[in-house]
């Protein structure tokens, strides 16, 4: 006899990317992590706090974090939530909206994680196909799940959708629709004003990519007060540890800094595609700090296995949508300089 619920004993769980243990050995482009340092007034931030008062609970409302995000992105502090990653409110929105049984949504190829959420709710899944293009396939005149995950810009292609596009979506759905932002800081739009426009639009952001703080665990979500008040339920209390809230001030603080790098690093997103193209590799626009590109064999497997070899971590994906290339994270220009080196060497 199981002591498991069926769903949870019969489910697989998510697999992460693959982290080595001699990180320094390798160029690490396999998680979308950014290549730069967290802000120094972060680091500084976290030294100050790392003291006596960590026998100390943290404020349970996150107020310093909230207040900044605020701040920053023009909501009153009432519409903002703090999370331990992104990844708690994706794991939130979905239980305090489907219950076992009722249906959510999303786009295949997206963020896989959210199948492995709603498998740990018992929640059914539906999804809509992607192309490369950016069409959306089969989208319904009226989608009447609890919710739909729409990842913009799009997870593993890049792609993006402008405002007028999501709003529309947004005017489709019965149910909630989430924005998934994790990377709108590397594109040249986001969809944030949509909360204030539209009852079912909540956004979440994270501070894993742009901000350089994912071994922080630091995301948030915009959305109305009432969908804030039952995210504030369901989460622990104390979600966010000292360090973390103390981190996420100063970085949403520092702008110059964080302007400096994203800048940064879509100009080298820009040059690498480029380069990729003139080796003969179809490269999907980008709007985020990765790209999708397919060599002209398409077979993203043998060249993720000769970059693995040389050391270059990449991801590659088992799937029939995404087996024919490979998501390759944007690192420096100097470790864009040796993947590409690598790629002529591995050859078409
Ligand atoms: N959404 C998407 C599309 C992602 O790729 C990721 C990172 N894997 C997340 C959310 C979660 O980010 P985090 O939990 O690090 O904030």
């Amino acid at each position: 006899m199981s002591y498991l619920r069926k769903n949870i004993a019969d489910m697989a769980g998510y697999v992460p990317g693959f982290q080595p243990r001699d990180e320094t050995e390798w160029i690490k482009l396999n998680t979308n992590e950014n290549p730069y340092p967290p802000s120094p007034q972060v680091i500084k931030a976290i030294q100050a706090a790392t003291g006596d008062d960590l026998r100390k609970y943290p404020d349970a409302a996150s107020r310093a974090g909230r207040e900044a995000a605020a701040e920053l992105y023009c909501y009153p502090t009432g519409w903002v939530i703090m999370a331990n990653g992104s990844d708690e409110l994706l794991n939130n929105l979905i239980r305090a909206c489907a219950g076992e049984g009722e249906e959510i949504a999303y786009l295949h190829p997206s963020y896989s994680y959210y199948s492995t959420l709603a498998g740990i709710q018992g929640a059914q899944i539906k999804t809509f196909a992607l192309a490369e293009s950016g069409e959306i396939k089969d989208f319904p005149e009226r989608y009447t799940g609890k919710l739909f995950f729409l990842t913009n810009p799009n997870a593993p292609f890049g792609l993006r959708w402008k405002i007028e596009e999501v709003a529309a979506l947004a005017d489709c759905c019965d149910g909630l629709l989430v924005v998934d932002e994790a990377y709108a800081d590397f594109a040249e739009g986001n969809c944030l004003e949509l909360v204030r426009q539209k009852e079912n639009v909540v956004v979440t952001r994270t501070l894993s990519k742009s901000y350089s703080l994912a071994g922080m665990r630091l995301g948030l979500a915009i959305a109305r007060p009432d969908i804030i008040a039952a995210l504030d339920k369901i989460r622990d209390h104390y979600n966010l540890d000292r360090l973390a809230q103390t981190a996420v001030a100063a970085a949403l603080t520092d702008q110059d800094y964080f302007r400096d790098c994203v800048e940064r690093l879509c100009a080298t997103r820009e040059w690498f595609s480029t380069e990729l193209s003139k080796l003969g590799y179809r490269v999907i626009p980008s709007s985020a700090n990765y790209l999708f590109a397919s060599p002209p064999d398409r077979d993203g497997k043998r060249v993720y296995d000769a970059l693995y070899q040389r050391k270059i971590l990449v991801r590659y994906f088992n799937d029939p949508a995404l087996a024919h290339g490979l998501r390759i994270s944007i690192g420096t220009k100097e470790e864009m300089e040796s993947t590409l080196q690598a790629l002529v060497e591995i050859g078409c």
